[in-house]
């Protein structure tokens, strides 16, 4: 078991919070509202809340919303849903726009300190200036660095006031230009900006950019430990620069590394692709490694918290595998979900002799290793129905399953079965019902095998959605002819008469099972937290798409590694 603290305790971020010991902690998680997030926004998210949660502080939920165009409301609810189902309470909810009045506010003080000014150069000019092409050249400013304070004071007000178009002025930061680090070299603070902004609507022409935006945010938020990751490794020095030049609380930054998934595609604009070409279904389409999407396969929380845990935060960008991700859900369902008998393929299997043990039940456990998880009963039947995987039509001496002539356990089932015939339809080549009787002289079979009843008996008819690689290579950004040309046709096989035995009414009605996951639950109570181990098979959850009468699951991941699809 992997303990998710283990991030804070040692390595990185100790070392960030001991060159800050300071109470309480605070810090923030500041997505923009501009799309769904994924499964890189998990580790970040792990992070934040995480670290001020292990030193007894809090983290700020702050909506990054300074481009208007590309953010919407639907965004900032999903965004909310998912921090509460990783089990984290922001401590308040709050937006860079809250303080659009007192950015301006700050925006002038830097005007009046000589430290901003407004520059009417074109993008081809400020190339230029910032070393040209390569930055080959050699640096400069503009005649508009040399303006007086009151000439930007008053042209920063024309911006605000929407004399200006969008492009034709905008407020530089006077910063360093000698410094070797580009975000020293006069950066842009406010533009022009003809677009509405959804929570401040026409109020404002001109918008703050990320530079001058994030550093003030977090001072007046009162942030300790800005942690962001290692592409702002440079902007820490702008950063730094912005709060000391207007003498307010200077929060710390420091930068981990990304993480990201190989064999899949994160960036927004392929998943709006994939959704547009109806390669998968939605944003939440369980193929996806958006949060969303693992959220709907069934992937607990939980485990994704010890996956960042056990990949460990350091400097570096990790490009792991969607396998070791897997093996990290795997281990956790393994200890924190019951078993239950699912056949995917049926197939009747009538016990010739089994008279006497028809309408008998059995007393299942939910797990052979947890007693705390309880048991439940199974009602044997003269039919039973098996995976069609489990038999063959000829017996073969590498096949221990069942076959003419061959014996199998049916798991918790006091006796073995032994197949004597079965019958085929001539239009298919499918068999359509296997002949067999108890065989009592066997007493311990080769192989054990599940098996449910039929519906008259408690079983149930679900529909099971078993996916497999969304993509055929490791790295689909970088295949041939695209990411849209590497789609696995493989990629979902959906069994439509799948039975499960009576067991799942119980899983249902106890879902999520925090008994035996032994720890607090975590935000959950979905479809999705009904999670079960298929015996033999694969971990399962249910769908969103599931209604009273029409019961839909998912896979999660299978039982084995290599246990394809
Ligand atoms: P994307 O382009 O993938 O949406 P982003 O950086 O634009 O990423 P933001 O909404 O700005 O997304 O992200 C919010 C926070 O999550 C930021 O602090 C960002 O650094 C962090 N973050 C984003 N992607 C990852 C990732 N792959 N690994 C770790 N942290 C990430
Ligand atoms: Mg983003
Ligand atoms: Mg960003």
């Amino acid at each position: 078991v992997i303990d998710p603290d283990i991030i804070f305790k040692t390595g990185f971020l100790d070392e960030v919070y001991k060159l800050r010991t300071v109470k309480p902690v605070v810090t923030r998680f500041p997505p923009e509202p501009n799309g769904y997030l994924h499964i890189g926004h998990a580790k970040a998210i792990a992070v934040n809340f995480g670290f001020a949660k292990y030193h007894g502080g809090k983290c700020f939920l702050r909506f990054d919303d300074t481009n208007p165009e590309a953010e919407e409301q639907k965004f900032f609810d999903a965004i909310k849903e998912m921090i509460s189902w990783l089990g984290f309470t922001p401590c308040a909810i709050t937006h860079s726009s809250d303080n659009f009045d007192l950015l301006y506010e700050k925006a002038e003080q830097l005007i009046q300190l000589g430290k901003a000014y407004v520059c009417q150069c074109n993008d081809a000019e400020i190339k230029l200036q910032r070393g040209g092409e390569k930055g080959a050249s050699p640096r400069y400013r503009c005649k508009h660095a040399e303006q007086s304070v009151e000439e930007n004071l008053q042209k920063f007000r024309d911006m605000r006031d929407g004399k200006y178009k969008p492009k034709e002025a905008f407020l530089r930061m006077k910063q360093d230009i000698t410094s070797g680090n580009p975000q020293n070299w006069d950066l842009a603070a406010y533009r022009v900006l003809d677009a509405p902004h959804f929570r401040t609507g026409s109020k404002w022409k001109i918008y703050p950019t990320y530079d001058f935006t994030h550093c003030l945010c977090d001072s007046f938020e009162g942030i300790t430990h800005s942690l962001c990751t290692t592409e702002f490794v440079l902007s820490r020095e702008s950063y730094e620069w912005l709060n000391k030049t207007l003498g307010v609380y200077e929060p710390m930054q420091r930068e981990y590394g990304r993480l990201a998934l190989s064999g899949t595609v994160l960036s927004k604009r392929k998943i709006m692709k994939l959704v547009d070409e109806k390669i998968v279904r939605d944003w939440d389409d369980p193929r996806l490694y958006t949060l969303k999407g693992i959220k709907r396969r069934g992937v607990p929380p939980g485990s994704i918290l010890e996956f960042v845990g056990e990949l460990g935060v350091t400097t570096s960008n990790s490009v792991i595998s969607i396998q070791r991700f897997e093996q990290c859900v795997r281990k956790y369902l393994e200890r924190t979900v019951p078993r239950l008998m699912l056949v995917l393929d049926p197939v009747p299997v009538i016990i010739e002799d089994a008279d006497e043990l028809d309408g008998t039940s059995f007393s299942i456990p939910f797990s052979p290793k947890d007693p705390k998880m309880g048991s439940h009963e199974v009602k044997f039947s003269k039919t039973v129905y098996i995976d069609r995987s489990d038999f063959r039509e000829e017996a073969d001496p590498s096949f221990f399953r069942l076959a003419p002539g061959k014996t199998v356990g049916l798991l918790s089932v006091p006796y073995p079965i032994k197949a004597v015939s079965f019958t085929k339809d001539d239009s298919t080549g499918k068999v359509t019902e296997i002949r067999a009787v108890l065989d009592k002289e066997t007493k311990k079979p080769k192989t054990y095998i599940q098996w449910v009843p039929p519906e008259s008996a408690g079983s149930r008819k679900v529909e099971v959605r078993v996916y497999g690689p969304l993509f055929k290579s490791d790295d689909p950004n970088a295949a041939p002819g695209g990411f849209l040309e590497d789609i696995n046709p493989d990629n979902e096989t959906i069994y439509r008469d799948a039975l499960i035995e009576s067991g799942f009414d119980e899983v249902k009605k106890r879902a999520p099972w925090p008994e035996a996951a032994g720890e607090s639950e975590l935000g959950q109570g979905g479809p999705e937290s009904v999670r079960f181990q298929g015996m033999r098979i694969a971990y399962f959850a249910m769908d969103s798409d599931s209604t009273d009468n029409h019961v839909v699951l998912n896979r999660i991941v299978p039982l084995k590694e290599d246990a394809g699809k």
